[in-house]
């Protein structure tokens, strides 16, 4: 008989989960609670570190995923988890019941508020924007300022929300540096005579053909890297913004007027997977993430026999881990079920 699978969470790794479980033979109930799939990567225009357009790795998963094994539940999320005996007993927010003989969460991440800093005026001025509100404006083919002017002077602040005790987030995000190379790039493209800005702390280029990138924004389109932390942003009358750092490398204070601010947004657990974590039982680590049992040979494996982890709902992910990581919880059901069997 064929064996039922819960996959929680709709986005690149719960779609890549349901496609793999599907191509293995399992019937498949996917869990979204939007009431579309895809989750950020709808939010994204083009992907490090080929600039690919977001919509071509929605089609593919789409296309793994959109499958007659696999039942999609969007708008759903869950209400009750309990384990009986062999299987895993689960009711929906419109009180349907799914029995499942294993279950992969993919709850994702939640992009980190920026208002939660206060002191770089997100929410406060109007020409502080996050890095998922500036994607917006490339996926509209239009950035401007909010007088609807285009700017000419812009900043990007490194680790907003990430490596920041005051906030609760000790971990690097590892993907907002190479963001934001990416999108310094796509605003010269877009406005040529512009003068891009990054502020880092750090650069964390560890990903394939990131540090190539990174020479590519300073070499061929003239972006300029301070090394130096941001310690507040405010607005002049005319609404320009002003960013008081301290530049590390010159070893002097800076103040810069610009007409627009990105905030590089870390990766957070997210809502929905805390929610699941505690009405599962599920652990998590210090870093609100889900914890797996062993981070060099379990690291799909929960703390509850039959629940396996996919993507990044365990640690912040490029798309590419993602869909690694998903494989890989595939073939710990797999590995699971078949055992289960025996
Ligand atoms: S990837 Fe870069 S910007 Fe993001 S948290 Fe790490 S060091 Fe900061």
């Amino acid at each position: 008989m064929s064996k039922h699978v819960v996959v929680i969470g709709g986005g690149v790794a719960g779609l890549e989960a349901a496609g793999w479980l599907a191509k293995a033979g399992f019937d498949v109930s996917l869990v979204e609670k939007e009431e579309t799939t895809g989750g950020h990567i709808n939010n994204w225009f083009k992907l490090f570190p080929d600039r690919r357009v977001s919509g071509e790795v929605k089609k593919y998963l789409d296309g793994i995923s959109i499958n007659d094994r696999v039942k999609l539940l969007t708008g759903t999320t869950l209400t009750e988890f309990s384990r009986n005996s062999d299987h895993f007993r689960l009711i929906t927010n419109h009180g349907k019941e799914l029995k499942a003989d294993a279950v992969i969460v993919a709850t994702g991440f939640d992009l980190f508020n920026s208002a939660r800093k206060e002191e770089y005026g997100y929410g406060i001025y109007d020409n502080v924007i996050s890095s998922a509100d500036l994607e917006k404006m490339f996926r509209n083919g239009l950035i401007t300022m909010a007088d609807g002017n285009v700017p000419k002077k812009i900043g990007m602040v490194h680790c907003v929300g990430s490596r920041d005790e005051k906030v609760g987030n000790l971990f690097c995000s590892k993907l907002c540096c190479v963001t934001a190379v990416k999108q310094a790039i796509e605003i010269k493209e877009n406005i040529p005579e512009s003068k891009v800005f990054c502020f880092y702390m750090d650069m964390r280029m560890g990903g394939a053909h990131y540090e190539e990138l990174y020479r590519e924004a300073q070499e061929k389109w003239g972006v300029s890297f301070i090394r130096g932390k941001v310690s507040e942003a405010g607005e002049t009358i005319n609404h320009r913004i002003v960013v008081k750092v301290e530049d590390t490398l010159a070893g002097r204070p800076l103040k810069m007027e610009l007409d627009l601010l990105v905030l590089m947004a870390g990766m957070e657990m997210s809502k929905d997977g805390r929610r699941v974590a505690e009405l599962a039982g599920l652990r998590t680590g210090d870093n609100r993430y889900f914890a797996p049992e062993d981070h060099h040979f379990g690291a799909n494996v929960s703390n509850i026999e039959g629940v396996f982890y996919a993507g990044t709902c365990t640690a912040p992910m490029n798309i590419t881990e993602t869909i690694s990581h998903s494989r890989a919880a595939v073939a710990e059901v797999t590995e699971y079920l078949k055992s289960g069997l025996d």
